[in-house]
């Protein structure tokens, strides 16, 4: 009798310890669920009760997916892959995590995508340090004025629309007026000022990511920069992610005290990846069908830009959001929205571009509400007339188109508003120094190029600028440690300029 005892006992306890351990109960606890519907970058997945809000999903081959509705039976997943190995049935498990992204200095040099995974063939990224994409912003208290120039090579922007380290400025215009070649000189223009430069591209052609890429290499820049690639073939998950991975990347360099700008390029399309998303969700559609969420969607993302105060290492983010307006519309709901969220805009106008006036930015429509602060004072002297002759030049040519006889000191307005316009086109790839640009500025504003024929300016600013290798260093110094250069230090530059033009006429060359 005992021995049945014993042995129905020893049957039921190793019952009850497969119950325990047995599979049905491992994945219960693991919460496992299953997909009931997916498309267009969006699954449908029932069977995970406990799942939080912007948790990530693991599907089967390891796709992942954010949990972004969470409804009372079943869970809206936008999918951060290719969704062509999923159907309705297939596995969904709970990681308990949020989207996060490798940061640490082996990034530099990369191209990845929005999971941080290598796009370039030079091996995994050796780094064991990872971070949530979405961080709060840092709070006020820590946050220090904007002092701090950065320089972006490009005369018209580095005089009359100045940007300082931490300042968010958005690039906006028409397609193809230049936009991405003013954001990739700026980043061009950064080789030798210890500032990292983080590219993330959302929703565009491969080949024009190709593009970029081959500059920044060329360039000898990419080793001091990072490029993150969303491609308009990714998935719009994907898409909406890549610029918050940006940010937390170049929020790390910062955390080290470093000066980090970023490119976002472009917050269209992010918005267009963002918009189709909540609507594939259902979420209700707002003005242009965007979601009511699309303003803190930008807004949270430039937020992270800033300057931090020395206490905190002193560090800053700088941030140039780009965006596409539609037939030059500024008053677009993404262009406005955007507009109000960053601290001033450069706008490049798609006639200038027809005209040649190359970088197309139209002065009058773009303003820098916190760079002018953070401008070298060298630039006091000449940005302030050059402003003035430029405003007036613009409506009076467009009096002395209609034949109107004009006095002398209109006439002279005009010639010399032509030769500015001239001195301000500048190539791509061509970034000035801050010294070459006051000295090329202060040639045309003091009239010394009055004499030289309008065809013929740009190339000589060219040559004024090659030839100040190694001259007027005093000058150089103070312009670069935030002087304002002196009567005689003016004069002195001024005799340079007019020796480079006249080699002939002045025997002897100022060299201060
Ligand atoms: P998209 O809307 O397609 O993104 P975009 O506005 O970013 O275009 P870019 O691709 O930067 O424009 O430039 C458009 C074209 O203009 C390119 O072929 C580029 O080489 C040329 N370009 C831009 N700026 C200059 C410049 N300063 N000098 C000469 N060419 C330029
Ligand atoms: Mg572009």
């Amino acid at each position: 009798m005992n021995g049945i005892f014993q042995q129905f006992f020893q049957q039921a306890a190793e019952h009850i310890d497969t119950v325990l351990h047995n599979d049905s109960f491992t994945l219960r606890e693991r919460e496992i669920g299953r997909v009931l519907q997916v498309s267009s970058g969006v699954a449908r997945v029932k069977g995970l009760p406990g799942t939080k809000a912007m948790e990530l999903l693991r599907f089967e081959n390891s796709i992942m997916g954010i949990a972004f509705n969470l409804d009372p039976d079943e869970i809206g997943v936008v999918l951060l892959g290719e969704e062509a190995d999923l159907s309705a049935g297939s596995r969904v498990e709970r990681t308990g995590r949020v989207v996060d992204i490798p940061v640490g200095k082996a990034l530099l040099g990369r191209v990845i995508d929005a999971l941080g995974q290598p796009l370039d063939n030079a091996g995994s990224l050796k780094t064991g340090l990872r971070w949530p994409i979405e961080r709060e912003a840092r709070p006020i208290i820590e946050r220090a004025p904007v002092t701090e120039p950065l320089q972006t090579g490009i005369k018209v922007i580095d005089a009359l629309i100045p940007i300082g380290r931490g300042q968010r400025q958005l690039i906006l215009g028409d397609r193809q007026t230049g936009k991405t070649a003013v954001a990739i000189d700026a980043m061009l223009n950064q080789s030798d000022k210890n500032i990292i430069s983080v590219y993330c591209a959302i929703g565009q052609r491969g080949t024009a990511v190709a593009k970029v890429i081959d500059r920044l290499r060329a360039a000898d820049v990419l080793k001091n920069s990072i490029v993150l690639v969303a491609a308009g073939e990714s998935s719009p998950g994907l898409q909406y992610i890549a610029p918050y991975a940006a940010a937390s990347i170049a929020e790390w360099f910062m955390d080290q005290g470093e000066d980090v700008l970023v490119i976002y390029d472009d917050l269209t399309r992010h918005a267009h990846a963002y918009r189709e998303l909540s609507l594939l969700l259902r979420r209700p559609p707002g003005r242009e069908a965007y979601p009511g969420d699309i303003f803190y969607l930008h807004s949270r993302l430039l937020e992270r830009a800033t300057h931090l105060k020395p206490e905190h290492g002193g560090g800053s983010l700088t941030a140039l959001p780009i965006i596409e307006t539609q037939a030059q519309n500024l008053s677009a709901y993404i262009p406005t929205n955007l507009i109000s969220i960053t601290d001033g805009q450069v706008y490049l106008s798609p006639a200038l571009f027809q005209k040649g006036n190359l970088p197309a930015v139209d002065v009058g429509k773009s303003v820098s509400r916190v760079g002018g602060k953070a401008q070298l004072s060298g630039y006091l002297d000449v940005s302030g007339q050059l402003r003035l002759a430029y405003a007036q030049f613009e409506e009076l040519e467009t009096f002395a188109r209609f034949g109107t006889r004009l006095d002398d000191s209109t006439r002279h307005n005009i010639a010399r508003g032509r030769r500015v316009r001239e001195v301000l086109k500048q190539d791509e790839s061509q970034p000035l120094s801050a010294f070459e640009q006051i000295v090329i500025l202060t040639a045309v504003n003091e009239g010394l190029f009055d004499d030289i024929p309008v065809a013929n300016i740009k190339k000589t600013g060219d040559q004024l600028a090659k030839a100040l290798i190694n001259q007027l260093e005093s000058q150089q110094n103070k312009i670069y440690s935030g002087e304002r250069l002196s009567a005689e230090d003016k004069a002195a530059l001024t005799d340079f300029i007019r020796a480079v033009l006249n080699p002939d006429s002045t025997p002897h060359h100022a060299n201060a």
